[in-house]
């Protein structure tokens, strides 16, 4: 009630006043997303040094700015700077599991054959994720599928015993031919067969936020198609280094891989 008191009583254009910021969700962790809303619109905004960029929201009518969390962020106070204001944020702390799984071991030791088709696979993605396009993305975020999630975002994973990664997306029950959907509006950025990721889509929603929908066994688009939120890209698979079908979806901002599942609660 206060906050609403607070933005209804000044006028928008007063800039010693300290705005309010909504922050989804409430209580960000690292590895999370992190959505801001405002009232006026901030010439300049950086979240932990990144710069990020509002725009309205007609359905809201709020200035909305998406981010990420760094995975490796510690849990404390962090600072969203508008026009030089430092707005604090309190992140917390979250507890990722860790998990053993077993691939062909041409997936944890590739064989010189493949080296240089992975390096050139590295070059598409390095280019891809480089864009920096204006805002394509509106509104809530949709699951991929409407199977359930299995394997979640951020376990630590050992792959035969030796390999250690992160998960670094979320995983949904997908027999091979279910249908994978654009979680928002963007642009493909990538439709290609990949080595470790298999059939593989990445769509660009602009401000260095894109989505990635892996081991598909087809494709629906091609690369410079824009895609709506919602519509196909392709069918779930088990290409690339898996355990079994399924999609493997996730999401970067800035080169920051965010955790999915809390992405597609958040009020936008
Ligand atoms: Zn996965």
């Amino acid at each position: 009630m206060l906050r609403r008191l607070f933005l209804a009583g000044l006028p928008l254009t007063a800039q010693s006043a300290k705005a309010a910021v909504r922050v989804e969700p409430p209580a960000p962790f690292p590895g999370s997303p992190i959505l801001f809303a405002v009232g006026a619109k901030p010439r300049e905004a950086k979240w932990m040094e990144r710069p990020v960029w509002f725009a309205m929201d007609e359905s809201s009518k709020e200035w909305v700015a998406l981010a990420a969390v760094p995975l490796d962020a510690k849990p404390g106070m962090h600072v969203l700077d508008l026009d030089g204001t430092a707005h604090r944020v309190r992140v917390v702390p979250h507890a990722y599991r860790t998990g053993r799984l077993t691939v062909p071991p041409r997936f944890v030791q590739p064989p010189k054959s493949v080296e240089k088709r992975i390096a050139g696979e590295r070059e598409v993605k390095k280019a891809a994720f480089a864009v920096r396009s204006e805002r394509m993305w509106r509104g809530a975020f949709g699951a991929p599928t409407d199977t359930p999630q299995t394997s979640p975002f951020g376990t630590r994973r050992v792959y035969n015993g030796k390999t250690r990664s992160v998960h670094q997306g979320l995983d949904f029950r997908a027999v091979v031919g279910t249908t994978v959907r654009a979680t928002n509006t963007g642009r493909v950025a990538i439709a290609q067969e990949m080595y470790y990721e298999g059939g593989l889509v990445v769509l660009d929603h602009g401000e260095g936020l894109f989505s990635l929908y892996m081991h598909l066994s087809g494709f629906a688009v091609q690369v410079g198609d824009v895609v709506p939120k919602g519509q196909d890209v392709g069918e779930s698979g088990s290409s690339g280094r898996v355990t079994g079908p399924h999609l493997h979806f996730a999401v970067q901002w800035q080169g920051l891989y965010m955790e999915p599942a809390t992405l597609l609660t958040l009020r936008i």
